[in-house]
């Protein structure tokens, strides 16, 4: 056999057992190799190798009701890491994931509204690597940065393709942080990354096909399918908040009437409010409508009542098992929790469709988009035979 190929077979072996102890942990040597069919010395050679390098943990349990003791493997979720980062107008934060998508450290960087991109991307790189040394991590085992942000992004090309919240157009972005900090990167709209949180660890563990909405400061979602996002041809799948409702309806910030973001986002709410009563956001929106104020009522009931016709629309056209919903919108009133309970499922939702998914609030909140950002990174750049050759070959 060639030099190369025992190198790929045995580089391969090591990512079979990984995974598989990854998956099924707690779970033993002599299960190792029955089910990859490889020698038991070979699965204990992987598995020293493994253990030395603090990749797994071992830990006794009995086996049997005769209360007999076995070793079982488990992997330490510590032994790989990645940095998420989520970007906003005005601040970015930071923060290191671990493999079971734990937030282990974090920091904060102000931005600037009006900043320029390689300002702003200068200030993250410089961030990543304090928040890698002054957390005292091992930079081997960080496998890459992942990035959330708003906007159209080229996922394959690591950019931004318009995000109008930050002012970027046509913006690189992985190749910056790549340079000035030696991590490869991975960049994705902050809705897709949320989403795979919620999917792989979050209020949709579990499920096949989710959705998540978000309602914030504009109207977005995410689907999710047996794991992997969704992302249609220019990875702008999702993108309902620009969907048309009313082609008569007032203008939207992508300069056609009547999207439906127009009704729901957080900015347009605002502004039709403003034209009434200089309100100072949605607390004093909210209170208005509290107080029994007939025009506060008019454009909450009304965006109420979309936020339900946006999730019988996403059921009818994905048929998911599970709707997640996040924004400020929907997570902090109580009036729009009770609406969506008493009315969306039997009211908006199609019948034939009622029951066939479950509607759920985002488990991470705040933290999703970075857990999220650090997933992808994972997913992409993970190579365990490459680590495990990276602590070996540093490892004097
Ligand atoms: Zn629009």
């Amino acid at each position: 056999m060639q030099k190369h190929d025992q190198d790929f077979i045995k580089r391969k072996n090591r990512t079979t057992v990984f995974e598989l102890i990854r998956k099924h942990s707690p779970v033993s040597r002599a299960e190792i190799a029955r089910w990859t069919g490889m020698s038991p010395t070979t699965v204990s050679r992987i598995v020293n190798e493994l253990y030395h390098l603090d990749f797994m943990h071992e830990i006794e349990q009995e086996t049997t009701s005769v209360g007999r003791k076995a070793v079982f493997l488990q992997v330490n979720p510590k032994s790989v890491l990645s940095v998420g980062v989520e970007m906003d107008k005005t601040g970015v934060r930071t923060g290191v994931v671990d493999l079971d998508g734990k937030v282990v450290g974090i920091r904060y960087i102000a931005r600037q509204p009006e900043e320029p991109s390689d300002a702003t991307l200068g200030k993250i790189a410089d961030g990543i690597q304090t928040l890698i040394r002054e957390g005292g991590f091992d930079r081997r085992r960080i496998v890459g940065i992942g990035v959330g942000l708003p906007g159209i992004i080229d996922h394959d090309g690591g950019r931004a393709v318009l995000s109008a919240q930050l002012g970027w157009k046509s913006t690189d972005i992985a190749p910056l942080l790549q340079e000035r900090t030696g991590l490869p990167t991975a960049v994705d709209n902050e809705l897709k990354v949320k989403s795979l949180a919620e999917h792989t660890y979050g209020a949709a563990a579990g499920s096949k096909r989710s959705v998540l909405i978000g309602f914030g400061s504009g109207v977005g979602s995410s689907l999710i399918i047996d794991g992997d996002i969704y992302r249609g041809e220019s990875n702008s799948a999702g993108e309902i908040g620009h969907t048309i409702v009313d082609p008569g309806g007032s203008l939207c910030e992508c300069g056609k009437r009547g999207c439906l973001q127009t009704y729901i986002a957080e900015a347009a709410l605002l502004e039709k409010a403003r034209k009434i009563k200089p309100v100072s956001g949605l607390d004093e929106l909210f209170q208005a409508r509290r107080n029994g104020e007939g025009w506060a009522a008019d454009i909450l009931d009304r965006a109420m009542a979309f936020i339900a016709v946006t999730i019988g629309n996403i059921a009818c056209m994905y048929n998911p098992d599970t709707v997640i919903l996040t924004g400020k919108l929907v997570e902090q009133y109580p009036e729009v929790k009770d609406f969506i309970a008493e009315k969306c499922m039997s009211e908006f939702v199609w019948e034939p469709l009622r029951g066939t998914f479950r509607i759920v609030y985002s488990a991470f909140e705040q933290d999703g988009v970075i857990i999220g950002s650090g997933l992808l990174a994972q997913s992409r750049f993970l190579d365990i035979a490459s680590q495990i050759d990276q602590m070996e070959q540093n490892q004097i």
